[in-house]
Parts: structure tokens; C-alpha cells; sequence
């Protein structure tokens, strides 16, 4: 069977046009989307995301604020902040780069942020709305899995979708998108017995461990649709995905790269739900 890899770059740069299109018609009205990515501390991969985001900003013509705070922030002095944020009316979307440092509680910071600026779909309130079947702001990488799925004309519908991974930020929401598209899911952890018999069921496979190469072209079935979440890189650093990528061609019909995958994928879609804030702000007015 050819395999067809699918392009998230190509992909992503299609749906940034687009945006970038939105954008100028929110112009015309009077309004640029906006925003805010504060990060606390000096992680270098954080800093290295929070970058990569505000380039992506500028290339649409949304507006961004970075704001970078030191490691020894409180989280009352966050929290001040964020509210300052949510007051903000040039500002549409906040996002907090998480890992945050040991005295923050991401649970509290990310509950202080006005729900309706949630671009990131962390608050509960938006995790409860997507739950719920009727989702405000979808966290950005399962939005970016999804778009992927689309754009490949697959349906999930009455599909077995096998989600390996169970974050709240990566896992569940993708499981619960893909419920409502129709997909019959399961959810797989690390505590699950024979991952390979659960694996194997799947019509459309999603893994999203950090675990290199946990998923071997065995442990798929013939035809299957493998999209790779996970960001790791090997002993030589080079960067890799959870899956095995070369040992899968030949095997299933579709599957993503890493890098290249869904990668690119997840700003674009932080970047739609900026502007799609921007443009519920537009219609209220
Ligand atoms: P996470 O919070 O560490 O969650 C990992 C999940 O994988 C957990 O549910 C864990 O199970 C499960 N798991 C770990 N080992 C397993 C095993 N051997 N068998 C089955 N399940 C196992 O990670 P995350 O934030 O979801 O991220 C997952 C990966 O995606 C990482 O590589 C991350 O870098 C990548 N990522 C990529 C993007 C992107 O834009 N491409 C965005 C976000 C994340 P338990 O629940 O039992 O612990």
C-alpha cells in the first residue's frame, strides 16, 4: 500500500492565508487581533515555542504582546498581570507557556484567565464546554489533529479511533473530537494492559506519549491513518515522534511526519482561535 504522508506544513501555511485573510477584513472594521503569550522564567524550549509563536503574530498581522517574567514571580504578581490582560481590550487570546515554576499553580493561573481570551481552551469552563459538545476554544494541538484528519477527507465517523495518551491537553480533548465527529475512541495510559491488541483496532490511530518509537509498525493495522503528536528527539538530537515513521511506510494509508507533522499545525490553530476571539469581539460590538 502507498502511504501518504501528510504535509502539516503545507497544510498550516493554506489555513495561515486564510487567516491572514480574516485579518484584514477585522481591519477593515476597526480591529486587530490580538495576543498575549507570557512565559515566567527561563526555560529554553519555552522560550523557544513563545518565539516561534510571535513570529507567527506578525506573519498574519495579528498583534502580539510577550511578555516575559522572571523566574522568581509570585503568583499573586502572575495573577495581576493576567488580570490586567483580561481588561485589556486591544488583547483577544492569553496564553501562559506552561511548565510554569513551583510556586505558581497552573491550575490557579489558568482559571484566572477571562475564559472568553482562553485561546489556549485550558480554562475549565472551556474544558467543560468542549466536554459538552459545544466547544468555545479547542486546545490548539488537538484542533491542529483534527484539521489534519479534514483537509485528508477522512471521517471519523463510525471509525475505531485509538487515542494513545491521556493529557488534558492532548489525549482527552483529541478523544473527545473525535466522539463527536462519530468515532467509537478508546484512550489508552500507561498503566494499559497489551497496548498493541488496543492499536491494532484502530482505524485512525492518534499517539501523543513523548515516548519514542513506542508505537512499531506491528502494532498497526494494514490501512490505517497514524497521526504522531509526540515531540522527541533521539540520542543523535535529532528530533523524532512516538511512532516509527520509516517501519510504518508501506503499511498504513496516511501518517504524519515529526518534524513537519502536526507540529505546525498546533500555532496555526492558536492562532484561528485569536481570531476568531477578535472576530466575537467584532460581532458583539
Ligand atoms: P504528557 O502530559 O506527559 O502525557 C503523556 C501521556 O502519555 C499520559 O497520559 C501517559 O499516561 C501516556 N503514556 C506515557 N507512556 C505511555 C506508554 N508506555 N503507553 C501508553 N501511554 C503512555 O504529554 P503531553 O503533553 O500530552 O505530550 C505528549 C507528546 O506530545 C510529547 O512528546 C509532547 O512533546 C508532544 N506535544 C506535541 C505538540 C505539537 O505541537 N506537536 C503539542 C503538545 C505536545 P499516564 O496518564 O498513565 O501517565
Amino acid at each position: 500500500m502507498e502511504t501518504s504522508i501528510i504535509n502539516g506544513n503545507a497544510l498550516a501555511k493554506r489555513l495561515r492565508q486564510a487567516l491572514a485573510e480574516r485579518v484584514r477584513r477585522l481591519a477593515k472594521a476597526g480591529i486587530t487581533p490580538g495576543l498575549a503569550v507570557i512565559i515566567v522564567g527561563e526555560d529554553p524550549a519555552s522560550k523557544i515555542y513563545v518565539r516561534n509563536k510571535v513570529r507567527a503574530c506578525a506573519e498574519i498581522g495579528v498583534h502580539s504582546e510577550h511578555i516575559e517574567l522572571p523566574a522568581d514571580t509570585t503568583q499573586a504578581e502572575l495573577l495581576a498581570r493576567i488580570a490586567q490582560l483580561n481588561a485589556d481590550t486591544r488583547i483577544h487570546g492569553i496564553l501562559v507557556q506552561l511548565p510554569l515554576p513551583k510556586q505558581i499553580s497552573s491550575e490557579a493561573v489558568l482559571t484566572a484567565i477571562a475564559p472568553e481570551k482562553d485561546a489556549d481552551g485550558f480554562h475549565p469552563m472551556n474544558v467543560g464546554l468542549l466536554a459538552t459538545g459545544h466547544p468555545r476554544f479547542v486546545p490548539c494541538t488537538p484542533a491542529g489533529v483534527m484539521a489534519m484528519l479534514e483537509d485528508q477527507g477522512i471521517n471519523p465517523w463510525a471509525q475505531q479511533a485509538v487515542v494513545v495518551g491521556a493529557s488534558n491537553i492532548v489525549g482527552k480533548p483529541v478523544a473527545l473530537l473525535l466522539l463527536q465527529k462519530g468515532a467509537t475512541v478508546t484512550i489508552c495510559n500507561s498503566k494499559t494492559r497489551d497496548l498493541g491488541a488496543h492499536t491494532r483496532s484502530a482505524d485512525i490511530l492518534v499517539v501523543a506519549t513523548g515516548k519514542a518509537n513506542l508505537v512499531t509498525a506491528d502494532m498497526v493495522k494494514p490501512g490505517a491513518v497514524v497521526i504522531d503528536v509526540g515531540m522527541n528527539r533521539t540520542p543523535e538530537g535529532k528530533l523524532c515522534g512516538d511512532a516509527d515513521f520509516q517501519g510504518m511506510l508501506g503499511k498504513v494509508s496516511h501518517i504524519t511526519p515529526v518534524p513537519g507533522g502536526v507540529g505546525p499545525m498546533t500555532i496555526t490553530m492558536l492562532l484561528a482561535n485569536t481570531v476568531q476571539s477578535a472576530e466575537r469581539t467584532a460581532g458583539a460590538k
